[in-house]
């Protein structure tokens, strides 16, 4: 069994990368892909530890992306090991762009009476500090039961909180994954609730998409194996992953999409192409 998607603490996970190697060792996975947020430091420090042998550790990114008012996410998978280095560059100005977003979203939340520093969001965020860490300390500040309650009335994309910020598109994204040496999959598709599903990954594959994410913790069942048959009538591969992200999401188990190994050695096959 494998795992192509899962988050650390770099992003909005809560296990460290050092917990999520003994995790995924632990469940007997032959490999884990750690596909933290628009950010590689959590694959980044989870290389410099020591794991076992028996674990092929692959270093991956889920791109948060724009389509309208919908946020697409694009998983990379970099079999070598490392992108090449203009990825890291684009990341880098993702990064500031972010981070200037999440000044105008402190300032926001003063203005609306809120007490928050943005300090201490980074200090659960860090490289990649995102609403959902906002939510999380707002949540312990007392003004909200839960995450949910918090992004309903205050940070989701209707509530008077929001502030948006710039991402990419599916294209651009695509074409940086594949220019820097990538595997481009489209993440969990269920999510975008598309009205015309097959036209749509059509578009994506002329774009230069390989794969899309058919296993998947939200896809049970008939969802799936949708998508199953949809990648294998265009001729797009397939991965999969549970989305793991910790505590936040205690529902979710790391391996719990049971992915098994032929699907790493399609998309090994492809990338060797
Ligand atoms: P940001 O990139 O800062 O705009 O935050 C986006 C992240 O917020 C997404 O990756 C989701 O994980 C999270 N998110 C969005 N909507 C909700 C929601 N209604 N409840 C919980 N988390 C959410
Ligand atoms: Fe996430
Ligand atoms: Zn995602
Ligand atoms: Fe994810």
């Amino acid at each position: 069994m494998i795992d192509l998607h899962a988050h650390t603490n770099y992003s909005d996970g809560t296990c460290s990368p050092g917990e999520l190697l003994e995790l995924a060792y632990r469940k007997g996975l032959d490999a884990l892909a750690i596909t933290d947020h628009d950010n590689l430091n959590g694959y980044d420090a989870a290389l410099a530890l020591p794991h076992p042998p028996s674990l092929r550790l692959v270093c991956g990114i889920e791109i948060t992306c724009r389509m309208g008012r919908k946020a697409p996410h694009l998983l990379g998978y970099f079999f070598d090991g490392q992108p090449a280095p203009e990825f890291r560059e684009w990341l880098t100005g993702r990064y500031e762009q972010r981070r200037d977003r999440n000044r105008r979203l402190e300032q926001r939340l003063r203005e609306l009476g809120y007490d928050i520093d943005l300090a201490q969001v980074e200090a659960l965020g860090r490289s990649m500090t995102g609403r959902p860490h906002f939510a999380r300390v707002l949540v312990a500040k007392g003004y909200f039961a839960s995450i949910d309650e918090a992004f309903q009335r205050l940070l989701g994309e209707d509530a008077p909180g929001y502030v948006e910020h710039e991402a990419p598109s599916l294209a651009e994204a695509i074409r940086r994954v594949r220019e820097c040496g990538g595997i481009a999959s489209l993440a969990h598709p269920i999510r975008l609730a598309l009205p015309d599903e097959e036209a749509f990954l059509r578009g994506l594959k002329q774009e230069g998409l390989h794969a899309v994410e058919v296993f998947h913790s939200d896809q049970p069942g008939h969802r799936g194996a949708t998508y199953f048959e949809i990648a294998r009538k265009l001729d797009l591969a397939v991965s999969g992953g549970s989305d793991f992200h910790g505590a936040v999401k205690p529902r979710v188990d790391l391996g719990c999409a049971n992915v098994e190994n032929w699907v790493l050695e399609e998309l090994l096959k492809i990338a060797n192409r």
